[in-house]
Protein backbone atom coordinates (compact mmCIF):
# COMPACT_ATOMS: atom_id res chain seq x y z
CA UNK A 1 0.00 0.00 0.00
CA UNK A 2 1.44 3.30 -1.23
CA UNK A 3 0.10 6.49 0.23
CA UNK A 4 1.07 10.21 -0.50
CA UNK A 5 -0.16 12.80 1.04
CA UNK A 6 0.17 16.61 0.01
CA UNK A 7 3.74 15.49 -1.50
CA UNK A 8 5.53 18.85 -3.01
CA UNK A 9 8.32 19.66 -4.97
CA UNK A 10 9.69 23.07 -5.32
CA UNK A 11 12.93 23.97 -7.60
CA UNK A 12 13.70 27.24 -5.70
CA UNK A 13 10.47 29.19 -6.28
CA UNK A 14 9.39 27.02 -9.21
CA UNK A 15 6.64 24.75 -7.65
CA UNK A 16 6.46 22.01 -9.71
CA UNK A 17 4.16 20.00 -7.65
CA UNK A 18 1.65 22.11 -5.60
CA UNK A 19 1.17 18.85 -2.97
CA UNK A 20 -0.46 15.56 -4.50
CA UNK A 21 -2.25 13.19 -2.77
CA UNK A 22 -3.46 9.74 -3.58
CA UNK A 23 -3.33 6.00 -2.44
CA UNK A 24 -2.70 2.87 -4.22
CA UNK A 25 -3.96 -0.57 -2.94
CA UNK A 26 -1.49 -3.51 -2.77
CA UNK A 27 -1.89 -5.49 -6.35
CA UNK A 28 -3.08 -2.38 -8.22
CA UNK A 29 -1.77 -1.15 -11.54
CA UNK A 30 -1.83 2.78 -11.45
CA UNK A 31 -1.03 4.39 -14.70
CA UNK A 32 -0.05 8.20 -14.39
CA UNK A 33 -0.47 9.92 -17.44
CA UNK A 34 -0.20 13.77 -18.38
CA UNK A 35 1.22 16.45 -20.66
CA UNK A 36 4.95 16.86 -21.29
CA UNK A 37 6.28 18.84 -18.12
CA UNK A 38 3.26 18.20 -15.94
CA UNK A 39 5.95 16.66 -13.23
CA UNK A 40 4.88 12.63 -13.84
CA UNK A 41 9.04 11.66 -13.56
CA UNK A 42 9.42 14.04 -10.98
CA UNK A 43 6.61 12.15 -8.72
CA UNK A 44 8.39 8.88 -9.22
CA UNK A 45 11.54 10.19 -8.23
CA UNK A 46 10.46 11.59 -5.30
CA UNK A 47 8.93 8.41 -4.46
CA UNK A 48 12.05 6.35 -5.30
CA UNK A 49 14.10 8.81 -3.65
CA UNK A 50 16.07 9.83 -6.47
CA UNK A 51 14.52 13.40 -6.17
CA UNK A 52 14.15 15.19 -2.34
CA UNK A 53 10.29 15.58 -1.34
CA UNK A 54 10.22 19.21 -0.39
CA UNK A 55 7.17 18.69 1.88
CA UNK A 56 4.98 16.40 2.23
CA UNK A 57 4.94 12.42 3.58
CA UNK A 58 5.26 9.06 1.29
CA UNK A 59 3.98 6.14 3.48
CA UNK A 60 4.46 2.55 2.09
CA UNK A 61 2.31 0.04 4.46
CA UNK A 62 2.29 2.91 6.82
CA UNK A 63 6.08 3.56 7.31
CA UNK A 64 7.20 6.67 6.44
CA UNK A 65 10.06 6.36 3.67
CA UNK A 66 9.77 10.42 2.45
CA UNK A 67 13.48 10.70 3.72
CA UNK A 68 14.86 6.91 3.07
CA UNK A 69 17.85 7.03 0.95
CA UNK A 70 16.73 5.31 -2.23
CA UNK A 71 19.14 2.21 -2.01
CA UNK A 72 16.97 1.28 1.18
CA UNK A 73 13.47 1.39 -0.47
CA UNK A 74 12.07 -1.82 -1.23
CA UNK A 75 11.18 -0.86 -4.93
CA UNK A 76 12.41 -0.76 -8.59
CA UNK A 77 12.34 1.95 -11.46
CA UNK A 78 12.45 1.44 -14.93
CA UNK A 79 13.42 3.70 -17.06
CA UNK A 80 13.23 4.28 -20.74
CA UNK A 81 16.66 4.38 -21.36
CA UNK A 82 17.90 0.84 -19.96
CA UNK A 83 21.42 1.69 -18.91
CA UNK A 84 22.75 -1.98 -19.10
CA UNK A 85 26.34 -2.55 -18.19
CA UNK A 86 28.10 -2.85 -21.92
CA UNK A 87 30.77 -4.96 -20.93
CA UNK A 88 29.03 -7.27 -18.98
CA UNK A 89 26.58 -10.34 -20.06
CA UNK A 90 23.15 -10.53 -19.66
CA UNK A 91 23.51 -12.60 -16.58
CA UNK A 92 26.22 -10.59 -15.19
CA UNK A 93 24.05 -7.41 -15.78
CA UNK A 94 20.90 -9.47 -14.00
CA UNK A 95 22.70 -10.37 -10.87
CA UNK A 96 25.19 -7.56 -10.31
CA UNK A 97 22.95 -5.85 -7.70
CA UNK A 98 22.58 -9.08 -5.86
CA UNK A 99 25.92 -9.90 -5.99
CA UNK A 100 26.64 -6.26 -4.35
CA UNK A 101 24.79 -6.95 -1.68
CA UNK A 102 26.63 -9.97 -0.99
CA UNK A 103 23.44 -12.43 -1.58
CA UNK A 104 24.60 -16.38 -1.14
CA UNK A 105 26.21 -17.08 -5.17
CA UNK A 106 23.68 -20.08 -4.96
CA UNK A 107 20.35 -17.07 -4.27
CA UNK A 108 21.85 -15.37 -7.06
CA UNK A 109 21.84 -18.24 -9.47
CA UNK A 110 18.01 -19.16 -8.10
CA UNK A 111 16.97 -15.45 -8.43
CA UNK A 112 18.44 -15.05 -11.92
CA UNK A 113 17.38 -18.26 -13.28
CA UNK A 114 14.02 -17.77 -13.01
CA UNK A 115 13.99 -14.25 -13.99
CA UNK A 116 15.54 -15.12 -17.27
CA UNK A 117 12.59 -17.83 -18.10
CA UNK A 118 10.04 -15.18 -16.48
CA UNK A 119 11.53 -12.93 -19.45
CA UNK A 120 11.80 -15.53 -21.91
CA UNK A 121 15.95 -14.73 -21.94
CA UNK A 122 16.71 -18.13 -22.24
CA UNK A 123 19.62 -18.73 -24.22
CA UNK A 124 20.80 -15.00 -24.04
CA UNK A 125 22.54 -15.31 -20.77
CA UNK A 126 25.65 -15.30 -22.16
CA UNK A 127 25.22 -12.24 -24.34
CA UNK A 128 26.10 -8.45 -24.01
CA UNK A 129 23.84 -5.76 -24.59
CA UNK A 130 25.51 -4.86 -28.08
CA UNK A 131 24.31 -8.29 -29.38
CA UNK A 132 19.97 -7.95 -28.39
CA UNK A 133 17.70 -6.78 -29.84
CA UNK A 134 15.62 -3.29 -28.29
CA UNK A 135 13.04 -5.23 -26.62
CA UNK A 136 15.53 -8.02 -25.46
CA UNK A 137 17.49 -4.96 -23.61
CA UNK A 138 14.72 -3.39 -22.31
CA UNK A 139 13.86 -7.21 -21.00
CA UNK A 140 17.15 -7.29 -19.01
CA UNK A 141 16.41 -3.92 -17.81
CA UNK A 142 13.44 -5.39 -15.99
CA UNK A 143 14.90 -8.80 -15.18
CA UNK A 144 18.09 -6.66 -13.09
CA UNK A 145 14.98 -5.31 -11.11
CA UNK A 146 13.04 -8.50 -11.12
CA UNK A 147 15.78 -10.49 -8.98
CA UNK A 148 15.48 -8.77 -6.46
CA UNK A 149 11.75 -9.06 -5.81
CA UNK A 150 10.72 -5.56 -5.12
CA UNK A 151 7.03 -4.71 -3.82
CA UNK A 152 6.90 -1.81 -5.81
CA UNK A 153 7.66 -1.05 -9.46
CA UNK A 154 7.65 2.71 -11.01
CA UNK A 155 7.94 2.62 -14.93
CA UNK A 156 8.92 5.56 -16.53
CA UNK A 157 7.48 5.35 -20.28
CA UNK A 158 9.96 1.85 -20.54
CA UNK A 159 8.46 1.17 -24.01
CA UNK A 160 8.70 4.50 -26.22
CA UNK A 161 11.90 2.99 -27.46
CA UNK A 162 10.57 0.04 -28.61
CA UNK A 163 8.24 -0.28 -32.52
CA UNK A 164 4.83 -1.06 -31.93
CA UNK A 165 4.79 -4.25 -31.98
CA UNK A 166 6.77 -5.12 -29.57
CA UNK A 167 4.93 -2.29 -27.04
CA UNK A 168 2.26 -3.98 -27.79
CA UNK A 169 4.17 -7.17 -26.32
CA UNK A 170 5.63 -5.80 -24.07
CA UNK A 171 2.65 -4.40 -22.17
CA UNK A 172 1.10 -7.81 -22.01
CA UNK A 173 4.65 -8.39 -20.41
CA UNK A 174 5.01 -5.99 -17.78
CA UNK A 175 0.65 -6.82 -16.71
CA UNK A 176 2.08 -10.62 -16.62
CA UNK A 177 5.15 -9.87 -14.83
CA UNK A 178 3.04 -7.50 -12.16
CA UNK A 179 0.60 -10.26 -11.53
CA UNK A 180 3.35 -12.91 -11.23
CA UNK A 181 4.99 -10.24 -8.30
CA UNK A 182 2.28 -9.48 -6.77
CA UNK A 183 3.72 -6.52 -7.04
CA UNK A 184 2.42 -2.62 -7.00
CA UNK A 185 2.74 -0.75 -10.12
CA UNK A 186 3.15 2.77 -11.40
CA UNK A 187 3.33 3.00 -15.11
CA UNK A 188 3.90 6.27 -16.38
CA UNK A 189 3.17 6.82 -20.16
CA UNK A 190 2.02 9.38 -23.15
CA UNK A 191 0.05 6.43 -24.66
CA UNK A 192 -4.06 6.59 -24.05
CA UNK A 193 -4.16 2.75 -25.65
CA UNK A 194 -1.31 2.09 -23.50
CA UNK A 195 -3.35 3.69 -20.41
CA UNK A 196 -6.92 2.34 -21.06
CA UNK A 197 -5.57 -1.20 -21.49
CA UNK A 198 -2.88 -1.99 -19.30
CA UNK A 199 -4.85 0.46 -16.04
CA UNK A 200 -6.59 -0.83 -12.82
CA UNK A 201 -6.55 3.29 -12.53
CA UNK A 202 -5.69 6.04 -14.21
CA UNK A 203 -4.35 9.27 -12.62
CA UNK A 204 -3.83 12.40 -14.98
CA UNK A 205 -1.76 15.16 -13.99
CA UNK A 206 -1.57 18.57 -15.39
CA UNK A 207 1.01 21.78 -13.88
CA UNK A 208 1.86 19.01 -11.21
CA UNK A 209 -1.71 18.98 -9.94
CA UNK A 210 -4.15 15.72 -9.73
CA UNK A 211 -6.97 16.07 -12.45
CA UNK A 212 -8.68 12.95 -11.63
CA UNK A 213 -8.38 9.14 -10.70
CA UNK A 214 -10.15 6.64 -11.50
CA UNK A 215 -10.80 3.59 -13.33
CA UNK A 216 -10.01 3.50 -17.65
CA UNK A 217 -14.27 3.42 -17.81
CA UNK A 218 -14.75 6.19 -14.91
CA UNK A 219 -12.62 8.89 -16.47
CA UNK A 220 -13.87 8.11 -20.52
CA UNK A 221 -17.21 8.26 -19.01
CA UNK A 222 -17.34 10.37 -16.33
CA UNK A 223 -14.34 12.98 -16.85
CA UNK A 224 -13.99 15.50 -14.46
CA UNK A 225 -13.44 18.45 -16.43
CA UNK A 226 -12.82 19.31 -19.78
CA UNK A 227 -9.21 18.54 -19.72
CA UNK A 228 -9.86 14.91 -18.33
CA UNK A 229 -12.46 14.56 -21.21
CA UNK A 230 -9.79 16.15 -23.96
CA UNK A 231 -7.02 14.10 -22.99
CA UNK A 232 -8.98 10.78 -22.26
CA UNK A 233 -10.80 11.59 -25.15
CA UNK A 234 -8.47 11.87 -27.93
CA UNK A 235 -5.86 9.07 -29.77
CA UNK A 236 -2.27 10.12 -30.25
P1 LIG B 1 7.62 14.32 -19.83
O1 LIG B 1 6.29 13.75 -20.20
O2 LIG B 1 8.13 15.26 -20.85
O3 LIG B 1 8.62 13.28 -19.40
P2 LIG B 1 7.09 14.91 -17.03
O4 LIG B 1 5.64 14.95 -16.73
O5 LIG B 1 7.83 13.69 -16.67
O6 LIG B 1 7.31 15.29 -18.56
P3 LIG B 1 8.93 16.24 -15.26
O7 LIG B 1 10.17 15.71 -15.83
O8 LIG B 1 8.48 15.65 -13.96
O9 LIG B 1 7.73 16.18 -16.30
O10 LIG B 1 9.12 17.81 -15.07
C1 LIG B 1 8.11 18.61 -14.46
C2 LIG B 1 8.54 20.06 -14.49
O11 LIG B 1 9.65 20.24 -13.63
C3 LIG B 1 8.97 20.55 -15.87
O12 LIG B 1 8.39 21.81 -16.10
C4 LIG B 1 10.47 20.66 -15.73
O13 LIG B 1 10.97 21.68 -16.54
C5 LIG B 1 10.66 20.96 -14.28
N1 LIG B 1 11.96 20.53 -13.74
C6 LIG B 1 12.45 19.27 -13.75
N2 LIG B 1 13.67 19.22 -13.19
C7 LIG B 1 13.97 20.50 -12.82
C8 LIG B 1 15.10 21.12 -12.20
N3 LIG B 1 16.17 20.42 -11.80
N4 LIG B 1 15.03 22.44 -11.99
C9 LIG B 1 13.95 23.17 -12.34
N5 LIG B 1 12.86 22.64 -12.95
C10 LIG B 1 12.87 21.32 -13.18
MG1 LIG C 1 9.01 12.32 -17.74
Amino acid sequence: HLELQNVAKHYGAVVVIPGISFEINSGEFLVLVGPSGSGKSTLLKMIAGLEETTSGRILVDGDDITHLDPSARDLAMVFQSYALYPHMTVRENMSFALRMRGEAPAVVEERVSAAVAMLDLSGLENRKPGQLSGGQRQRVAMGRCVVRNPKLFLFDEPLSNLDAKLRAQTRIEIRRLHERLKATSIFVTHDQVEAMTMADRIALLKDGKLQQIGSPQDLYLRPKNAFVATFIGTPE
